[in-house]
């Protein structure tokens, strides 16, 4: 892995319209590339176009862009971050720059969703509580419960019991929390087991939401690069993915039906939400002092 120190022309890309899963506003990401090495990551798709995607880009301008850009903003919203790369991948302790454009948000008083499968979002809890205030949401992403699978899966990232600490820990000071069970990989992760320990241990930190997705995508580089992971970890397997997919982008498991049926019973018995809460902004003095 190589680090390149890259300059960012702007950071904060606007959504005209809010996206349906998260209700962002704005997006932004210092980080290009990512440590966590899963092997399903659809930001290694060419469309993205990072050439080498374990190597990391770092916007080390990014927090004079976001100082720059968030006061001219003239309508407030959800910012997110995290969909592109993982903002608390192993970098980030080296750079802090997550924590230092979490500090602009404090400052602007911009609510926050941000995704990660890092417990060292846990660095930045005094300034998440901060930003509760206002609305903070993390999402961590969970596709199993089951800590040996996911050192196969996501061989760079802290496990999922780390995850579900750090989403204790941050419910415990009002930090809303949830999970993104995105995605599910058919034949590896498609059992309802699987995603009913998913929902129970997210239920057990704290979250008030899951978010479900059963299947994954599948294009150009992002499938090369899972077909050879699979090779290595589970031989044979592409073999079924070939017969089933083909070129199709999206590759839903078979199973699709039975996992979401099962997956609405427990979210309604246990009372959980499958979007995140909507931001609303309060009226004008209403808003909280944070500084
Ligand atoms: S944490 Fe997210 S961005 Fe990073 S490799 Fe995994 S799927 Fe990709």
């Amino acid at each position: 892995m190589a680090v390149h120190e890259i300059q960012a022309k702007t950071m904060l890309s606007h959504h005209t319209r809010p996206d349906p899963w998260f209700g962002l506003k704005y997006t932004f990401n210092i980080y290009r590339g990512c440590q966590h090495r899963c092997i399903y990551c659809d930001s290694r798709s060419a469309c993205y176009g990072i050439e080498d995607f374990d190597d990391i880009l770092v916007k080390v301008n990014a927090i004079e862009r976001l100082a720059d850009e968030l006061p001219r903003k003239r309508v407030r919203g959800l910012v997110g971050t995290g969909s592109m790369s993982d903002p608390y991948g192993p970098i980030e302790a080296h750079y802090g720059l997550t924590r230092q454009a979490l500090e602009l948000l404090v400052h602007h008083r911009y609510p926050l969703h941000l995704i990660t499968k890092s417990d060292l979002v846990l660095r930045d809890v005094d300034l998440l509580a901060r930003l509760a205030d206002v609305a903070a949401y993390v999402s961590f992403t969970v596709t199993t419960a089951d800590d040996d699978l996911a050192a196969q899966l996501e061989p760079g990232a802290p496990s999922p019991t780390q995850r579900y600490a750090a989403m204790t820990a941050l419910a415990a000071v009002g930090v809303k929390v949830g999970v993104t069970m995105m995605p599910i990989l058919p034949f590896i992760e498609d059992t309802v087991e699987n995603v009913t320990a998913v929902v129970a241990s997210a239920m057990s930190a704290g979250a008030t939401y899951v978010l479900p997705g059963f299947g994954m995508t599948l294009r150009d580089r992002q499938r090369d690069y899972y077909y050879a992971q699979l090779d290595l970890l589970f031989p044979g397997l592409r073999r079924r993915y070939e017969q089933r997919y083909g070129d199709r982008y999206e590759a839903a498991c078979p199973n699709a039906g039975v996992l979401q049926a099962g997956f609405d019973a427990l979210v309604k018995r246990h009372g959980l939400q499958t979007r995140v809460p909507p931001y609303k902004q309060p009226p004008r003095g209403e808003q909280p002092r944070l500084l």
